[in-house]
């Protein structure tokens, strides 16, 4: 098998993907021709290719927040909500995917409140669990930029709903702007979520920060996004790097949204292969794969090729990362990339 259908063919997991960052160019039209079916006002009169980073784009990690406000305006309705879910999980499926976590922030819109927003996502994963061959499972997420008293208010939304869907509602995580905002000042709400069971997930050293990242990591969260800045190559001191190694605590890889927010200058200096050397547990991910233009498979075949990985090793790394997905399906999971092995005697 080459390796663009091995990684393709290989089952993988998805810990670290934004619902809005993820619709694709397709999604995108699907809901623009649904807002025109139904009168209602397209606020999008961006350009696709505005909501789209490629490698060549002269924009940075600080610009690549001011798209999202493009997918934004696109599911703004329940409906629109529902099929950007929808149509986002399929296209994950159909990449080879057979585990997500999707995350998203709760918004209120003219349309909809915070509490359907949490709905309408749970309820299209439950739908989309009885055709696809994939489970699915919800992050909430907390928007760093946004008023502290959001922030508590979205960790007690998270926390209700996580009780009323024990079987979707798995985390919450924090992320958004990352100049933006104190950490500390999110550890109440974070350890209140933490206490009620609920997994946590933190954007760690997305820029250059050291206090903050030993914050995090003290804190310790059941994994991180990112871990760009903590190797000293990268702006991280021996202190971050050494807490980093000392705690294993899982970081959540996105190879092609750290080169093309330019937080990486290429792939092959990618902190990849620090983390890998280090004996750090990583999960390749996508971050967004609608604004990157990328997809799993696709992380994974740049992984192989960059760090000239064999394909046994990058199988283990689709198995290791079942390891830490936030769900009590590990099992399951595991099995379904452990049979994979098997058949094709990786
Ligand atoms: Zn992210």
């Amino acid at each position: 098998m080459d390796l663009n259908n091995f990684c393709h063919e290989l089952p993988k997991v998805e810990l670290h993907a934004h619902l809005n960052g993820s619709l694709s160019r397709s999604t995108m039209l699907h809901l623009k021709r649904y807002y025109a079916d139904s009168g209602l006002e397209d606020k999008t009169n961006a350009f696709f290719d505005e909501f789209q980073i490629g490698a060549g784009d002269c924009r940075n990690l600080s610009d690549c927040f001011q798209v999202f406000s493009i997918a934004h305006s696109l599911t703004s309705t329940p409906e629109a909500l529902a099929m950007a879910t929808t149509l986002t999980l399929q296209e994950f499926h159909s990449d080879g995917c057979c585990y997500i976590e999707l995350r998203s922030t709760p918004r209120n819109t003219q349309y909809m409140t915070k509490e359907q927003y949490v709905d309408t996502i749970v309820h299209c994963m439950q739908k989309s669990s009885l055709h696809l061959s994939m489970l699915s499972r919800f992050i909430i997420s907390i928007n760093r930029s946004y008023p502290v008293a959001e922030a508590e208010a979205i960790a007690e939304l998270a926390i209700a709903s996580y009780k009323k869907y024990p079987d979707v509602v798995v985390g919450l995580e924090l992320s958004g702007e990352p100049t933006i905002g104190k950490f500390q000042d999110f550890v109440p709400a974070l350890t209140r979520a933490r206490e009620a069971g609920l997994k946590i997930t933190l954007h760690c050293g997305e820029v250059c920060n050291p206090e903050e990242i030993i914050e995090m990591l003290k804190f310790k969260p059941d994994r991180i996004g990112h871990g760009t800045c903590i190797h000293p190559r990268f702006g991280g001191t021996n202190d971050t790097w050494s807490a980093l190694c000392a705690s294993k605590i899982p970081v959540e890889v996105c190879l092609t949204s750290n080169v093309n927010t330019k937080s990486t200058p290429d792939y092959d200096s990618h902190h990849f292969k620090d983390l890998y050397e280090a004996g750090v547990p990583v999960i390749i991910c996508t971050d967004d794969k609608g604004v990157f233009t990328t997809s799993l498979s696709n992380e994974y075949r740049i992984c192989a090729e960059t760090f000239n990985l064999d394909q046994s090793r990058v199988a283990r790394l689709s198995l290791d990362a079942c390891q830490h997905i936030f769900a009590d399906v590990q099992k399951t999971v595991v099995n379904k990339v452990q049979s994979f092995i098997d058949k094709y005697n990786i």
